[in-house]
């Protein structure tokens, strides 16, 4: 099992040159394996753009000379799938099916001299891609072509006691707000229909170059370089950087969706403060008020971590109690993980496991009943769909999304229509069924 410890520098630019320079020299087959967050599919794209570029052609991981998994290492969960994938390949190059390994992203960059240790048989380790990238060739991309991710920020400019991504990403770094809008520029160009503007904390764009907070200017930028894209959509906002201005131009702009994604993570001041969250409940109550009353009908998804050290029943309740009252239109709940190197491994009162599992399945099993009532509001309605795909398994049934929704990681409208509809295409669609998660309707 590996060891977590700080990063190794020399072994990691050391196989990073390799990877570059040499070993992938000649056109060969590449496929990629995308673990992790919508933040990692940006820098596959990268990665896979940049082999392109060499003359290397990008096919599917089964018929892959060289195979890489872009690894995530956010927390336990993810660094098994991580680890089990590097296994999976491994095992395939023993066989001969492929011939090379490669091993990039968060855990390659948190554990670069561990996994050189433990996985001789991978070929190279490298990290996340530089973030003024160069167009994306379509045949790379691992989205549809009618919706694309702009990632605006590297790292993070906060420091959440129980996180260890800043110290795996570095320094927090802006794009430019002209490279975002060269960026945006192209994609509109080409069609794309939706953006998604993305980035650990979108909300501290520009503290670092501009030194103040710049995301509102940023989308005041991006904005009229619009003709093709009807949809912006943010990602990963912090609580304690939202600005009046930028709830003022979310809800003034029609071509940014309703839609927040604001991980709260916790209610309690006391554990908000351990968090290191730079906010009070007071002033998250506050900051919730002014969003519903700028968008009254827009969706609001957040995430909260439960068993965080120190964590009572009683901060418990206070949360659980929380969720009840503010109905959030999407949730989703992690379990606290103890990781090394961040400012809440050593504090005291860790959490049972056992205890944090119960405060999970509380949590999810409540926000299962508000999600359905929430759902249900949309009944009778209708609403601007995007579409995503054709279903595989029902004739005359198309996969799309609301404003209300992100792609992955939220629901689904499965619209009926007897004429055939593309991806990308916006129609109007009247909601006739609901579920949890998902809607059903009927081209209007
Ligand atoms: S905001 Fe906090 S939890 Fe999110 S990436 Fe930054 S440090 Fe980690």
């Amino acid at each position: 099992m590996i060891k977590p410890t700080a990063k190794n520098k020399s072994v990691f630019s050391k196989t990073t040159n390799d990877f570059q320079s040499e070993r992938l020299s000649e056109g060969m087959k590449v496929g990629l394996i995308n673990l992790g967050c919508a933040r990692n599919l940006v820098d596959s794209q990268a990665i896979l753009g940049n082999l392109k570029k060499k003359g290397h052609r990008i096919v599917d991981i089964a018929k892959a000379d060289i195979a890489i998994v872009n690894t995530c290492s956010f927390i336990e969960d993810a660094r098994k799938e991580s680890i089990d994938t590097i296994l999976d390949l491994i095992e395939l190059k023993k066989q001969g099916k492929i011939k090379k390994v490669i091993v990039a992203g968060c855990l390659a960059q948190r554990y670069a001299k561990e996994l050189a240790d433990e996985f001789k048989e991978v070929d190279a380790f490298i990290g996340t891609p530089t973030l003024d990238r160069e167009e994306v060739p379509d045949q790379v991309l691992l989205t549809p072509k009618h919706y694309a991710y702009v990632k605006i920020c590297e790292s993070c400019f906060n420091q959440c006691s129980f996180c260890a991504i800043p110290k795996i990403k570095g320094k927090f770094v802006s794009r430019s707000i002209e490279s975002v809008v060269e960026e945006v520029k192209q994609l509109d160009k080409k069609g794309i229909k939706e953006i998604l503007i993305i980035g650990q904390d979108i909300t501290a764009y520009g503290m670092d170059i501009y030194r103040q907070k710049s995301l509102a200017k940023l989308l005041k930028s991006i904005i009229p370089v619009t003709h093709n894209i009807e949809w912006i959509r943010l990602l990963y906002a912090f609580p304690a950087h939202v600005t009046d201005e930028l709830i003022e131009v979310m809800a003034q702009e029609e071509k940014i969706c309703k839609y927040i994604d604001m991980p709260l993570q916790h209610i309690s001041d006391n554990i908000l403060l351990s968090m290191n969250r730079n906010i009070t409940t007071a002033q998250t109550h506050e900051l919730l008020n002014k969003i519903r009353t700028y968008m009254p009908s827009g969706s609001l998804r957040t995430t909260f971590i439960v068993g965080m050290p120190g964590e009572t029943e009683e901060n418990f309740k206070e949360m659980h109690d929380f969720i009840k009252k503010t109905r959030f239109d999407r949730m989703g709940v992690f379990v606290y993980s103890q990781e090394e190197g961040t400012a809440a491994f050593s504090m005291a009162d860790q959490v049972p496991e056992t205890t944090k599992k119960k405060r999970l399945d509380v949590l999810m099993r409540e926000q299962q009943k508000i999600s359905k009532e929430v759902q249900n509001k949309f009944l009778g309605q209708t609403l601007k769909v995007l579409i995503d795909e054709k279903s595989e398994s029902e004739k005359n049934v198309f996969l799309g999304r609301s404003e209300f929704d992100a792609p992955e990681v939220d629901g689904i409208v499965y619209v009926h229509s007897s004429k055939e509809l593309k991806p990308g295409q916006f129609v109007t669609v009247k909601i006739i069924d609901s579920y949890e998660y998902d809607l059903v309707g009927e081209v209007v």
